[in-house]
């Protein structure tokens, strides 16, 4: 099974697919995982994005791209996957699309957290103390949400034709939200 979690920053995305990634056994494709593990381990596309994922603005198309290709050749992970937080534009739907297609996959299931602000800044706030993100205070969040408007909108309205799209009520607690997942889910 391949799943899509999307939704703004701090809809509790990271969450909810750790849980249902312990749950399957699949593997956890978090895009922001995989950046701020290049720039941790210094590589020449962490230098690169360091600034920008400090900033709240969305590292290229083209890096993402190219480091979920990686995880889509791979045959131990293959029909194994939750996305989280990719794709985040209509260039990386579209390339997902194409790699799917190309290493015979499908997605089974979309969930997009719907989520208000206000909900956001009050789980930032408490993550910042938690996890200590670079990229977590006010000013940021509030950029990081208005990118995502601007740039994964167009994503919304691309995944919310298919047949296989559920929208969930991210606003309520982290149990009811696993719940409602795990019953479309059918586990
Ligand atoms: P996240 O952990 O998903 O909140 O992502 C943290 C940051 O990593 C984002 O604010 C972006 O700067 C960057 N990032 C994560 N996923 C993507 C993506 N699919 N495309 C572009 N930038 C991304």
């Amino acid at each position: 099974m391949n799943v899509i979690i999307f939704g703004p920053p701090g809809a509790g995305k990271g969450t909810q697919a750790l849980h249902i990634a312990k749950k399957l056994k699949l593997y956890q494709i978090s895009t922001g995982d995989l950046l701020r593990n290049e720039v941790k381990n210094k590589t020449t596309i962490g230098k690169d994005i360091e600034d920008i994922i400090s900033k709240g603005d969305f590292a290229t198309d083209e890096i993402v791209n190219e480091l979920i290709k990686e995880v889509l050749f791979d045959e131990n992970k293959k029909n194994k996957l939750i996305f989280d937080g990719y794709p985040r534009s209509l260039s990386q739907a579209k390339n997902l699309e194409l790699l799917l297609s190309k290493s015979h996959q499908k997605i089974d299931f979309i969930f997009f957290l719907n989520v208000k602000k206000e909900t956001i800044i009050k789980r930032i706030e408490k993550r910042k103390i938690l996890e200590k993100r670079s990229d977590d205070n006010l000013g940021t969040i509030l950029k990081r949400y208005d990118t995502y408007m601007e740039t994964t909108k167009p994503v919304l309205d691309f995944y919310s034709k298919k047949q296989n799209f559920y929208e969930i009520n991210g606003d309520e607690k982290i149990d009811e939200i696993s719940t409602k997942i795990e019953q479309i889910l059918s586990v």
